[in-house]
């Protein structure tokens, strides 16, 4: 598992920290910073994916070994199903 934090998105809940203080730092003001590797080891990843669904504002995702069509690793959001992510079609009603 893989994940990317967007600090453009961080509100500083500080949420994240708190479940995996080992993969996220926060600063003077609550903003969250990735700490180390975004290589999450599996023994960790059910502490940072509880970060991740718990993250008020989807700062957080994982990044799929999947490529996007520049070839670049598609970053894929598991924190809301209602919202889907970038090349993720909503399910029909
Ligand atoms: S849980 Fe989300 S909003 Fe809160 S500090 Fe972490 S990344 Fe920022």
């Amino acid at each position: 598992m893989k994940i990317k934090l967007d600090r453009t998105l961080c509100d500083g809940f500080g949420i994240c920290a708190k479940y995996a203080p080992e993969h996220f730092s926060l600063d003077d003001w609550g903003y969250a910073s990735l700490a180390g590797s975004p290589v999450i080891a599996p023994t960790d990843e059910p502490a940072v994916t509880r970060a991740l669904l718990d993250c008020p504002v989807h700062a957080i995702t994982t990044l799929s070994d999947h490529t996007g069509p520049d070839g670049k690793p598609a970053a894929t959001r598991t924190g809301s199903p209602a919202a889907p992510g970038p090349g993720e079609r909503k399910p029909l009603p």
